[in-house]
């Protein structure tokens, strides 16, 4: 049997044992459990998808998070006031008013 041992980010441990062990993924900023993706698009449907705890997301939008990294670009587009002709046409950035 295999087990492994992941830390939440409180600290705690998560043990994850059995044959068909679930893949667990980890943020890639600290290494906690993850179990939120990036969702800052990358052109031709896809997104980022980089791992991130909810510590380390930044939630641009209801259920819409980046990873750090995406953050900064997304702000400096927002800021430059391309972000409206760049991205909407991509669904998940619409917001709602
Ligand atoms: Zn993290
Ligand atoms: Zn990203």
């Amino acid at each position: 049997m295999t087990c492994n041992i992941t830390k939440t980010r409180d600290g705690e441990k998560l043990f994850m044992c059995g044959e068909e062990m679930p893949q667990l993924d980890v943020c890639v900023d600290c290494g906690y459990v993850a179990d939120i993706l990036c969702d800052y698009p990358v052109g031709e449907g896809l997104t980022c998808d980089r791992s991130l705890c909810s510590g380390c997301a930044v939630e641009v939008a209801p259920n819409l998070h980046y990873c750090k990294t995406h953050y900064e670009l997304w702000k400096q587009f927002e800021e430059s006031g391309g972000v409206k002709k760049v991205l909407a046409d991509i669904v998940p950035f619409r917001r709602r008013s």
